[in-house]
Formats: C-alpha cells, structure tokens, sequence
C-alpha cells in the first residue's frame, strides 16, 4: 500500500478476505506491506487483519524474487511512498499521488521498462470544476496530485528513454478525460523522439495484464 487515502485503501479489505477464503485449506493469509507510519491508520475493524508487514519509507525488500524499493513521496499523507519493482532484469516504477515530481523520484525512475505514472488533472477543468475551492488548491498543490501538464513535462525531459510501456494513470473522474491525456503524452513522446507502448488507465476498468 502506498498510503491511507480511500482511493487506495477502500478494497483492502475485500481483497483480503478474498484471499483468506480462496486459500483457508492452506491457511494462508495476504500479507501487506505498508510504511510503519501509515500501517495505524488503516482501519481492520470489518475484517480480521492480515499479517502486516511494516516497512521504514525509503527502505527496500524482497517478496520471493521479486526486489522491492520504496521512496517518499510528496503528498498529503502520512507517509506516503511509491515502489519500483525489480525482477528477472525488468525494472518497474509506479509513481501516483505526488505534488510534484522531486529529483529524488527522477532518479528512482531512471531505467524503467514499465512505468505507471500518475497524471490526474488538466488544469483548466480543475479550475472550471465541481470541486470546492479548498479543495482545488489542495490538488493543485505541493502536496497534491500531478497535473497532465506536469507530467508532459517529465515525459519531455526526464523520461528514461528506455521505458517500453507507460501506463498514466491515477486520473481524475471530474477534472480530466483520457483523450485529454493521450494527446498531450503522444505529443510529449514525439518531442523526445520516444515510442513506448502509451495506456491510459481508466477509474473502472481493469487494464490488460502486462507480461515480461
Ligand atoms: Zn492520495
Ligand atoms: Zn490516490
């Protein structure tokens, strides 16, 4: 888990118990891994909680063979992370829920075959919106989501050109439209001369499966 928001938490616990039942003859539970500063604020009160493994933000691990690295991420959560994933020579980013796009994160990025990056807004619809003003200025903000205008910029400057496929993702039901996304990111990619396979990832519907 990468923090406490709903958006991310709300099917914990359905998964969970999914699990448990799919595999109650060879007792086995789902184990999760959430940073040790969001682990208290996930809430196991509908379901009986799981063996939770807590992890220091920053720090990596292994999940059979499969390498897991963490990093802090710039959002208005308790401690919320992103995670690059290593396995058999292909490396995976997954960046959403961030403010902005630090050096630091830039630098996790580098040499992705498959990046899942989050692009939430168009600016304009945002300020045009439904959403209250508070709220505006909270997903604008430092802390708050990545437009589709920042993400341009990182596919323009700072997208390893080794990247395969580039999942953008995390968009905003209210304030975005995945045709809005698609162009801007095809545009930016020409601009680097980079031609990965580009998915939008939409709110309801389940992506294909991706194989290495
Ligand atoms: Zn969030
Ligand atoms: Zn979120």
């Amino acid at each position: 888990m990468t923090h406490e928001h709903s958006d991310h938490v709300s099917g914990l616990a359905r998964l969970v118990r999914a699990y448990g039942k799919k595999n109650e003859k060879k007792k086995k539970a789902l184990p999760v891994f959430v940073s040790r500063l969001t682990a208290p604020a996930i809430d196991w009160t509908d379901v009986p909680a799981p063996p939770v493994e807590q992890f220091q933000a920053g720090s990596g691990w292994t999940i059979g063979n499969i390498v897991v690295q963490s990093f802090t991420i710039p959002h208005d959560a308790i401690d919320p992370v992103g995670f690059c994933l290593y396995a058999e020579g292909v490396k995976i980013g997954i960046a959403t829920d961030l403010g902005y796009m630090p050096e630091s994160i830039k630098v996790h990025l580098r040499r992705v075959q498959l990046l899942l990056l989050e692009s939430n807004h168009d600016l304009e619809m945002l300020k045009v919106g439904p959403y209250p003003w508070s709220v505006k200025q909270r997903v604008m903000g430092r802390n708050g989501h990545l437009s589709n205008t920042h993400t341009c910029d990182y596919l323009e400057a700072d997208l390893d050109s080794g990247v395969e496929t580039l999942i953008l993702g995390h968009l905003s039901e209210h304030n975005n439209h995945p045709e809005i996304v698609r162009m801007g990111a095809a545009q930016s990619l020409e601009a680097r001369g980079l031609k990965p396979r580009l998915v939008i990832a939409e709110q309801k519907r389940q992506t294909e499966v991706f194989a290495y």
